[in-house]
């Protein structure tokens, strides 16, 4: 589903973000992706939602080569993937259903479909109810929830999550994780960049770490505990 074979990435200041990355996550897995700040989490995840491009080495999404996609054809390769970052990137003067309305109604979706798939995704992210209200007024683990609501909202095959529970403790923090094991249990592909190592080491699931830009683990299938 995401394959990285010898990806590297130097910013145009001369920045080595990432150096002859090799991995492989298959259709339907969970991954968490984990190191140090600046280890290069965030640039591994823009090269796969092709807001940067890879300087070396291929990058495929479902088998397609991205290095391909043209500039007019990223918007619907994004449409495969639902991203989430630490701090929502919600619409603070928007209701919390026009905030999880906005991939659908970016895509044309009917009124009708459009209010029909919003109050499925609240209810799966445990905020139906709620759609009038507006972000402000809402905790920052129920914040977090509109915007994996929103992520979530035209069923991505793939989730990517940017330090999801960053600003939460660490009850919310697994509760978040939890919703996010529902969608991997659904079939979804779902990668989860964080330097929560206690949270990590309570989940099962693989864990690729990157130091200074290497992968130093978790490479292969075999679930290995982080080395830092
Ligand atoms: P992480 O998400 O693990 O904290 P990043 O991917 O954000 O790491 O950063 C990896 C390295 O690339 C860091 O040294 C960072 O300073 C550098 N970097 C990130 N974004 C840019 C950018 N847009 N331009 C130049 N250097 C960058
Ligand atoms: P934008 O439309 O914002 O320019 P692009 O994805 O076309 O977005 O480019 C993002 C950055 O990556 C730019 O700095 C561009 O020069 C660089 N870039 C684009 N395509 C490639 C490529 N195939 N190889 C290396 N760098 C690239």
């Amino acid at each position: 589903m995401i394959q990285f074979e010898q990806v590297s990435k130097v910013y145009p200041g001369g920045q080595k973000a990432l150096l002859n990355v090799n991995f492989h996550l298959e259709q339907g897995e969970m991954a968490f992706l984990t190191g140090h700040s600046g280890a290069g989490k965030s640039t591994l995840l823009k090269l796969i939602t092709v807001i940067e491009r890879a300087t070396a080495g291929k990058v495929s999404i479902n088998g397609h080569d991205i290095a391909k996609v043209s500039r007019k054809h990223v918007p619907y390769l994004r449409r495969n993937i639902g991203m989430i970052f630490q701090n929502h990137n919600l619409l603070m003067d928007k209701t919390v259903f026009d905030n999880v309305a906005l991939p659908l109604v970016i895509e044309g979706f009917s009124h009708g479909e459009i209010k029909k798939r919003v109050g499925a995704a609240l209810d799966m992210v445990g905020l139906y109810g709620k759609e009038r209200h507006s972000p402000v007024m809402l905790s920052g683990g129920e914040q977090q929830r509109v915007g994996i609501a929103r992520a979530i909202v035209n069923k991505p095959p793939i989730i990517l999550a940017d330090e999801p529970t960053g600003n939460l403790d660490p009850k919310l923090s697994m509760d978040i994780l939890r919703l996010f094991e529902t969608f991997h249990d659904a079939g979804t592909t779902v990668l989860i960049a964080t330097h929560d190592l206690g949270l990590i080491a309570r989940m099962k699931y693989r864990t690729l770490t990157l130091r200074k830009g290497t992968m130093v683990g978790g490479e292969t299938d075999e679930p290995l505990t982080p080395n830092m």
